[in-house]
């Protein structure tokens, strides 16, 4: 256990500025349905998206696992759908560095999870039978292929990227990204959130562009999540995130298929039958009807029903830019634009709802599937030492901390802080001679760790044995640019050091942040009372411990009468501990104060008379 001494020192060091490197970069969106790759061209510092094949820009995030034979992805795996729908895995991106809790609810909705399990490694997929592939290698033999593919279409190799995610990965989430992109041979500089990379896009990073906040409203394939960015003078500040990365076009299309067949389950239908539904959502962005007849069956679909079946789903996208206002301190006046991203924007259900919501003409000028790899190809190219003349701020989507004393959360990072940055705090231990020390690091909202999500837990050990109090033990928590976070654990005066990097094995879902958002709200005021209650039950602990400590060691001249006042006293702090009744606890300690003093003054003149007679030998 640990204690927080009272000492806080906190340094924010928010780094920026990039190194000049050789060699080409890319931009690349991994998205759920389509993966795009754009670049910065050298001369004329426009981006471009790198074509894929016949006269279309997207790279399909699929991955065909044949029982024998060559693993294909994007275009090639396309062309399997048809015949072995099953074996094509699509919607990795909502595996990646997900919980095994996670992967329990979303298994019957995608038929080629009937040959899965869950490990340590997460999610795994059988593709024949002595092969399983983690997401984390599905994911990498799309940004394989899509190396390969950058490399023909260029004429060179092109070894460095930025990827984006949605703003609302956490840790373990990004860190599967940066896996999959480093297993696929790149060198990744930079994991960076898709809101951001679109406001570059848009060109928000020009130097001499007024202060303005935009909301970028992202809704594609499997995942949703606005932004609140605040631009000025080229510097781009994330203020707050909001989002849910289980919601996207994908719902909308399973319900349009439930419309169709009236039934929730979900795996008894056919691949092909959720690319009608797909089918007939998109058309309907152009139309007013659509029709079709598989396998004998005609499905229609009007505009209207279409917007009816997609109502709930955009409502809590609306509900999402309502809370990341409010998480950004702003009122809808304040927003000046709002960006459109994600193919599913294409909607005008949607455009007309979002609208609506901001009371501002939504902006899409930008083809919506591509916003986001020319946002990052600018980034890349700045990375690589291209001045562009803006620099990037992200936010940490949950606070940070550790447990301290009576299972309290310890803040080091508060929730929407912006990234990279680091914050160190001085600790020391509670009982004497303590060797080691126990930190566990959580993330969550509410005042008490259990409430909160554990990430991880070290131990520093090798501390020399020492009085209560004066171990300095400083913990420090740093967070990279690609949003992983490092923490540092040393004890000054010996040295003893620890660290870890957390890689959370449980990824959060955004109903778990968003239970953690409203849980922390509900339970505000009992938690308060809960953190002054432990809070002072330690202090008091520490306060009994010292004064017995101080009986003891000067049992020789301390009056019989004066220490058996005092222990009786410590009997009377401990009783009114376990009873929790802290309005006599504190009174009780007040007073031990009182008569504590006299001997505490008699110790101190007693120290001083022996440092006289010492140097006066
Ligand atoms: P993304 O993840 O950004 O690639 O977005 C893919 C999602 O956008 C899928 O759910 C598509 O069905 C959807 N989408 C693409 N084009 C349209 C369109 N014209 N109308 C409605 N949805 C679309």
């Amino acid at each position: 256990m640990i204690y927080f001494c009272g000492l806080a020192k906190i340094n924010i060091d928010i780094k920026s500025g990039s190194l000049f490197q050789a060699g080409l970069a890319v931009g690349i969106d991994l998205g759920t349905t389509n993966s795009l790759i754009a670049w910065v061209d050298p001369q004329t510092h426009a981006t471009e998206v790198i074509p894929v094949s016949n006269g279309s820009n997207l790279f399909p995030s699929l991955v065909y696992l044949p029982e024998n034979g060559e693993i294909l992805t994007g275009p090639a795996a396309q062309t399997a759908l048809d015949q072995a729908g099953d074996r094509v895995v699509y919607s990795v991106k909502r595996l990646l560095g997900i919980a095994a809790t996670d992967y329990e609810s979303i298994r019957s909705r995608y038929p080629y999870l009937a040959r899965s399990r869950y490990t340590r490694e997460g999610v795994m997929i059988q593709g024949s039978e002595d092969r399983w592939h983690s997401a984390v290698e599905l994911s990498s033999y799309i940004l394989s292929d899509i190396k390969k593919l950058a490399a023909t279409q260029k004429g060179t190799a092109i070894t460095k990227a930025v990827i984006t995610v949605p703003a609302y990965f956490d840790e373990s989430q990004r860190s599967a990204t940066k896996q999959a992109g480093e297993r696929a041979g790149w060198e990744v500089l930079r994991i960076i959130n898709e809101p951001t990379a679109a406001c570059l896009a848009y060109g928000y990073g020009d130097l001499s562009s007024v202060a303005r906040n935009i909301v970028v409203f992202d809704l594609g394939g499997g995942t949703f999540d606005v932004s609140v960015v605040r631009v000025e003078a080229g510097v781009f500040e994330v203020l707050s995130t909001h989002g849910d990365t289980q919601l996207g076009g994908d719902d909308i299309d399973r319900s349009v298929m439930q419309h169709w067949v009236g039934s929730a389950d979900h795996s008894a239908h056919s691949s092909a039958l959720r690319l009608l539904a797909k089918k007939a959502k998109e058309s309907l962005s152009e139309s007013e009807e659509f029709s079709a007849s598989l396998e004998a069956v005609n499905y229609r679909l009007t505009k209207t029903e279409l917007e009816q079946l997609a109502a709930p789903w955009i409502d809590r996208t609306i509900d999402s830019c309502q809370q990341a206002l409010a998480d950004a301190g702003l009122r809808l006046n304040d927003i000046q634009d709002v960006i459109l991203v994600g193919g599913s924007t294409r909607m005008p259900y949607v455009k007309k709802r979002v609208a609506e919501f901001f009371q501002l003409e939504v902006n899409d000028r930008i083809n919506p599937d591509e916003v986001v790899a020319r946002g990052a190809a600018l980034q890349a190219a700045q990375l690589n030492g291209t001045e562009l003349g803006h620099l990037l701020l992200d936010v940490t989507p949950l606070s940070l901390g550790i447990e301290t004393a009576g299972g309290l959360m310890d803040v080091l990072i508060p929730r929407n802080s912006k990234i990279p940055l680091s914050a160190s705090r001085q600790y020391t231990t509670q009982r004497d001679g303590q060797t080691s020390i126990q930190i566990s690091v959580y993330q969550g909202e509410r005042d008490l760790i259990e409430f909160n999500r554990k990430l991880a837990s070290f131990q520093v050990s090798g501390i020399p044995a020492m009085p209560a109090g004066l171990p300095k033990l400083n913990v420090r928590f740093q967070i990279d640019a690609n949003g992983l976070l490092r923490v540092e654990a040393q004890e000054t005066r010996s040295g003893a050091r620890q660290e870890v990097v957390v890689n959370p094995a449980e990824a959060l879902t955004n109903h778990l942040v968003e239970q953690q958002l409203q849980d922390a709200f509900t339970h505000a005021e009992a938690d308060k009372e809960a953190r002054t209650r432990i809070s002072l039950i330690e202090e008091a602990q520490t306060m009994v411990r010292n004064l017995q400590k101080l009986l003891r060691t000067n049992q020789d001249w301390i009056a019989p009468k004066e220490a058996e006042e005092l222990t009786t006293h410590c009997q009377r702090m401990e009783s009114a501990m376990q009873q929790a009744s802290l309005e006599q606890l504190s009174s009780l300690m007040k007073e031990a104060e009182e008569k504590a003093r006299p001997i505490t003054e008699e110790v101190m003149n007693r120290a001083v008379g022996d440092r006289l007679r010492d140097t006066s030998i």
